[in-house]
């Protein structure tokens, strides 16, 4: 699931790629993606694409006339950007991972996918994504750039635990599942801490982490191609996704546990004093 950093190297590929260059058409398979009619997808053409940039982990792709396509690729979605594409004809609807997909003047251009049959990949065409797009409006500030005062109300204006906290976009805007395993393990916390009571310097020990994990991640992903970030991501990650590894920090074998409706990994030595966390969704089930 692209986050923060994933999606700001995808804007920054397309600020260097596609702006510049106009629409040649907007193409909609999926009608199901596409939230707005209003303007349609046929006013974009001969749009000049001018700029790309996020807000959390939505895409915001502007052309002239200050019309925005704004992507939320959800869990399975990707932009995948086309040097050329093989057939000029237009998409067929509802065939295939493709989703929506823009042509440009120099016969290059993107796809937005989603792999599987859950399709939560949502497109708006709007002219103020922070008034139409629902979610926008909601974010708290953005993790990559909140100072430590804005990051420490965020935090601690949310009580609840960690991990479910940083993975809250009203809390702070970008973070997902993976990040938040990677901030917390850098941050020496648990995921269960309750964020109300941290000390000041848990929490400015969050924050730095926070930054450096974010920053790491951008630093790595921005200038890899669109197909090369997710395999970016993954070689960066010292617990998500690593459970039974060791970890890089210390030795100890990464845990799993769940959380809410998914699971989190983390360090037993570096972030729970060595001790194991009881997975309280199964000794639920069990008793
Ligand atoms: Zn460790």
């Amino acid at each position: 699931m692209p986050e923060l950093p994933e999606v700001e190297a995808l804007a920054a590929y397309l600020r260097d790629r596609a702006v510049g260059h106009r629409v040649q058409r907007l193409e909609v398979a999926s009608f199901s993606a596409l939230k707005t009619y209003d303007p349609a997808p046929s006013a974009i053409a001969g749009k000049e694409i001018v700029d790309a940039g996020r807000h959390g982990k939505f895409l915001d792709i502007t052309f002239d006339g200050g019309v925005h396509l704004v992507v939320h690729l959800s869990r399975a979605g990707w932009l995948h950007y086309r040097d050329a594409f093989a057939s000029a004809a237009p998409l067929k609807p509802g065939k295939g991972p493709i989703a929506v997909r823009v042509r440009l003047d120099d016969g290059s251009g993107f796809d937005l996918t989603e792999a599987g049959t859950q399709k939560r990949l949502a497109a708006y065409l709007v002219t103020d994504p922070a008034a139409m797009v629902p979610g926008i409006a909601k974010l708290g500030p953005d993790a990559l750039t909140a100072d430590e005062a804005t990051f420490a109300a965020a935090v601690r204006g949310r009580r609840g635990q960690l991990k479910g906290v940083l993975k809250d976009q009203a809390v702070l805007a970008g973070i997902g599942n993976a990040y938040s395993d990677e901030i917390l393990h850098a941050a020496k916390l648990s995921p269960f801490a309750m964020s109300d009571r941290l000390t000041d310097a848990q929490v400015a020990t969050l924050h730095e982490a926070t930054q450096t994990v974010l920053n790491d991640a951008v630093g790595r992903s921005v200038g890899q191609k669109a197909a090369e970030l997710k395999g970016e991501k993954r070689s960066g990650m010292k617990v998500h996704a690593r459970t039974g590894l060791p970890c890089p920090v210390c030795g100890d074998n990464v845990r799993e546990v769940s959380f809410a409706d998914s699971s989190l990994q983390y360090c037993p030595t570096c972030q729970t004093g060595g001790k194991p966390l009881a997975d309280r969704r199964l000794s639920r089930l069990v008793r």
